[in-house]
């Protein structure tokens, strides 16, 4: 069977290998079996079903979430030679009859469906009449509740599942890592004994950065300058964010486009294709620029402000290089962007304990962007892909020369002091405390009556929280889940107060120049 699902593969899509995943997704739905594929956008999933759909003798039902894209998905079928067709909202009565009994008569391999078309009764009567052999579920995460992209309507989907009178094989496909979405796509869609196949997640061709404690404005334009040829994409985390940033680099002038959920469907039409056709270079867009949307040449993606979670952060992120030329993906850290963040997690409707699970998602965000190891490591482990090696030299940390630099002493320093505030408070006013500084609240709590009171007072705010939030990323100190963090020590920070281990961080070479002047960073 994969001698001829090679076959398919060249002939009718042009391929001669496999790309990461596909075979073992595609041997495992070829075996009958279920199976959760979880690979990252523009990772190759389509062809893990269609292929087994041009080998089983019946026909592969595939639910979608985007009505918008179902045409385009359908069309590049017939671009490859496959039969397929959708039935969505968009088609009259008569035309989803005509669609159902072509169907029936063995005219298609492919039926895309909106999950939505569940609520029919007829519909799904109709369905139940098909031979389906495969059944593959887009986008699976919208089952969950804990995805980014809950939707109601697939929930009808695992329910349709069980009451088919033959039921086929399930294949989902997801982007979305986490254990809890892994769990709920199993359970609501009764899964059995799923083979799991994590994978594709490494761009190579992508070199990944955090920028911290720099002037935002200064950096895009030191960066844009070499860049005026190149196409990019700036992402901020707010509308209003979107809309200075567009101002300010059309200003300096460069040719610039803007997309967020505030504009007119013609302005954003506009600016997209615009874009698309490189008539403007950079695209300043909030979250909502970019799905379904496959521009190959973008050269690098800018995050301005910190993204929610790194779901989002790696399918935003994935927008560069996908022509496999070479990609840059660079994350501007400021400690305000965690505020942002939370007020937005704070205005939600989520339940608490869902919310709970959001400040988890962005502290990981957190974490990541003060992690002194390989940040492509970091985003494969989260993902569950452990392949790569240590470091894989194509990072802003890998790459630029690091120092190891031994930090025993300032860690002691913040340990303490997160100890003699009885580890009941958060990380900015430790280092209001360590700063000495006459904060109403550290005065108010006689905290001015510490040793450790005063005692980085040669280092700014700014340099003493940012050095907390590397020991949190290395995971000496805790912080508690929810709006307002306290800071704890883990068990790895206590052999360190007692001088039996040191802190020995890697420190990247111009914060090590600084570091002579200034023993923190
Ligand atoms: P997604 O996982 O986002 O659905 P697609 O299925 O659209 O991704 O695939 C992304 C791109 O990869 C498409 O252009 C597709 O033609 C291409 N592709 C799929 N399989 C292979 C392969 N084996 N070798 C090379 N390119 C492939
Ligand atoms: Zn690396």
């Amino acid at each position: 069977m994969m001698q001829k699902a090679r076959v398919i593969l060249k002939e009718h899509f042009g391929y001669s290998s496999f790309k990461k995943g596909q075979e073992p997704i595609i041997e495992s739905i070829l075996q009958g079996r279920d199976t959760l594929g979880i690979m990252p956008t523009g990772g190759g999933k389509s062809a893990c079903y269609q292929i087994p759909a041009l080998l089983f003798p019946g026909l592969t039902l595939v639910f979608s979430p985007l009505i918008s894209l179902m045409k385009d998905q359908v069309d590049s079928l017939d671009g490859l030679g496959i039969p397929g067709t959708f039935i969505n909202s968009s088609l009259s009565y008569d035309e989803v009859e005509e669609r159902i009994s072509q169907a029936k008569r063995g005219k298609f391999k492919l039926l895309y469906v909106a999950p939505e078309r569940l609520e029919s009764t007829r519909f799904i009567a109709n369905i139940k009449s098909l031979p389906v052999s495969l059944l593959a579920v887009d986008e699976a995460h919208c089952i969950s509740q804990w995805g980014h992209d809950f939707r109601p309507s697939y929930l009808a989907i695992g329910q349709f599942i069980q009451e088919l009178p033959h039921r086929p094989p399930v294949a989902a496909f997801t982007a979305t890592a986490t254990a809890e979405v892994r769990q709920d796509i199993v359970k609501m869609l009764g899964l059995k004994n799923p083979k799991l196949v994590v994978t594709g997640f490494n761009r190579e061709n992508l070199f990944f950065s955090v920028i911290r404690g720099e002037n935002k404005r200064d950096f895009l334009l030191e960066y844009l300058a070499g860049r005026k040829e190149e196409a990019g994409i700036i992402y901020a985390a707010t509308r209003k964010e979107v809309d200075n940033l567009y101002e300010f680099l059309c200003k300096k002038g460069y040719s610039a486009g803007k997309y967020h959920a505030g504009l007119s469907d013609e302005e954003r039409t506009g600016s997209q294709d615009k874009f698309l056709y490189d008539d403007i270079r950079i695209m300043v867009a909030t979250n909502a620029f970019g799905m379904g949307i496959d521009k190959s040449n973008v050269r690098y993606v800018i995050h301005y402000n910190l993204p929610k979670n790194m779901e989002a952060y790696y399918q935003e992120a994935g927008r560069a290089g996908r022509d496999d030329g070479p990609g840059e993906c660079v994350l501007l850290f400021g400690p305000q962007d965690i505020q942002i963040q939370k007020f937005l997690i704070e205005q939600t409707q989520y339940s608490p304990e869902r919310k709970l699970n959001e400040y988890r998602k962005l502290q990981t965000m957190v974490d990541y962007c003060h992690t002194p190891h390989c940040l492509r490591k970091f985003i494969l482990r989260y993902f569950g892909e452990e392949s790569i090696a240590e470091e894989c030299g194509n990072c802003g940390t890998c790459s630029e020369k690091n120092e190891l630099v031994d930090k025993t002493v300032d860690a002691q320093m913040i340990f303490s002091c997160i100890l003699r505030m009885r580890e009941q408070f958060g990380i900015s006013l430790v280092a209001e405390v360590l700063k000495g500084s006459l904060n109403k609240k550290a005065l108010r709590y006689g905290f001015s009556d510490l040793s450790t009171y005063g005692l980085m007072k040669d280092r700014t705010l700014k340099q003493i929280s940012d050095f907390a939030n590397v020991l949190i990323a290395e995971g000496y100190i805790q912080l508690t889940e929810g709006q307002y963090p306290v800071a704890r020590l883990t068990p790895r920070a206590f052999p360190v107060l007692k001088g039996l281990e040191k802190v020995i961080l890697k420190v990247r070479k111009k914060e090590a120049a600084a570091a002579a002047d200034d023993s923190l960073f």
